[in-house]
């Protein structure tokens, strides 16, 4: 059966390839050990487990959410009273706050809502491979910003041809940076909306790790920029910040224009998010602020290891304040994909290689710390074995 052209232009997902060979390695008996994907190994919180088994149990819970593509009321109640406390931030929870399946899903839906087929779609290259799908899906054209360590990975507006931004209706930006870990700071966010204002391009700002940054660095929204609100919408999600990446349930705020597109799409996509699972992220959101500053504490532990390991082999940089990657160098004289393959075929060791994250990851590879710390203690002494000369 064939099947449609836009599909072709999509290439395999990242993560589907590389479980295909680590389930290879796995069935011949090898002892594989994955810092390719970054999905938290330890449990959600239970008091948001335990609201999930309460409101399962309730019939009027079994039927289509209420509010349906909206999110239920009160879960979006719940994400405005969050953004006032996290960032000082006022949402009308009937305009300006949609709930989602997690935030990939918004930003599929943010370019069905936005993009007309041909329109230039902006994006950060490395960039998170999602956004070029759901472009790409979407029928848009997408251009790559460079995103460079001497710009501490923040891409220079000023450097983006002025015929392409005419041409640009929207960007995506995705700061604390998957997969580089680099945080945005207000000034640019500030000159982000100068830009989008200038050339009418909406902004669609995914910010699933805005909790997860390592002391000294402040957490911070596009949402708290002045004027973010008349450009752009920012992504959030649960799976990150309360280890619920499994549960599906994230949120798109800002822009009425937009939130009012995207719920769009959504009425005639899908019919909402399972009510239980709202009301288990009101408690997430209510109840577990302290959270994420606890699985903070672990990846800091895990990020002085694998640090002080590559130090080891002569791999020494000054990573940047957050997520819960690290965007490692690759030795010398080597690329991405061959310190992948030798990671892999001599330790076993299942890294990201820097370029399935567009061109300008070459001579990087991303290490993701969600691993039990036994595991990452057992990669990281392989490491030091097969590299230490
Ligand atoms: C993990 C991740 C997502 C997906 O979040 P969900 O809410 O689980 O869909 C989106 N964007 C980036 C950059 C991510 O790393």
């Amino acid at each position: 059966m064939q099947t449609a052209d836009r599909l072709k232009k999509i290439p395999p997902y990242l993560f589907m390839e590389l479980r295909k060979k680590i389930n290879k390695a796995k069935a011949e008996g090898v002892d594989v050990i994955s810092l390719a994907i970054g999905d938290p190994v330890e449990a959600t919180p239970d008091s948001v487990i335990d609201e999930l088994c309460k409101t399962a149990r309730e019939p009027i819970n079994h039927r289509y959410p209420i509010d349906e593509e909206k999110g239920m009321m009160a879960f979006r109640k719940e994400i405005a009273r969050w953004y006032v406390e996290r960032y000082n931030v006022k949402l009308n929870p009937e305009t300006e706050i949609r709930g989602l399946i997690g935030s990939k899903e918004g930003c599929h839906h943010f370019v069905l809502a936005r993009v007309n087929p041909g329109d230039i779609v902006l994006m950060t290259d490395p960039g998170y491979p999602a956004y070029r799908s759901s472009i790409l899906m979407g029928e848009g054209v997408p251009h790559n910003v460079p995103i460079l360590a001497k710009n501490n990975y923040l891409p220079v507006l000023e450097d983006i041809p002025t015929k392409i931004a005419k041409k640009a209706t929207a960007i995506f930006l995705n700061y604390p940076n998957n997969p580089t870990g680099a945080c945005a700071t207000l000034d640019f966010l500030q000159k982000l909306v100068a830009f989008a204002r200038e050339f009418d391009i909406a902004v669609c700002y995914d910010n699933p790790y805005g909790e997860l940054v390592f002391d000294g660095q402040k957490k911070i929204s596009f949402l708290q920029a002045k004027g973010a609100k008349d450009v752009g919408i920012e992504l959030n999600s649960l799976s990150k910040p309360f280890n619920m990446c499994g549960w599906r349930l994230g949120m798109a705020c800002g822009n009425p224009d937009l939130i009012a597109g995207i719920s769009k799409v959504k009425e005639n996509t899908d019919s909402g998010v399972f009510n239980a699972i709202q009301y288990a992220g009101i408690a997430a959101l209510k109840n577990e602020s302290g959270f994420a500053d606890k699985m903070l504490g672990i990846y800091a532990r895990r990020r002085e290891l694998v640090l002080k390991t590559l130090k080891k082999i002569g791999i020494e940089f000054n990573p940047p304040r957050g997520t819960f990657y690290l965007w490692v160098p690759v030795p010398k004289g080597m690329t991405s994909l061959e310190f992948t393959n030798r990671l892999f075929d001599k330790t076993a060791v299942v890294v990201a290689a820097g370029t399935a994250y567009g061109q300008y990851g070459e001579g990087f590879v991303r290490f993701s710390l969600t691993v039990p710390d036994d595991r990452l203690e057992e990669a990281m002494s392989r490491i030091e074995k097969e590299f230490k000369s």
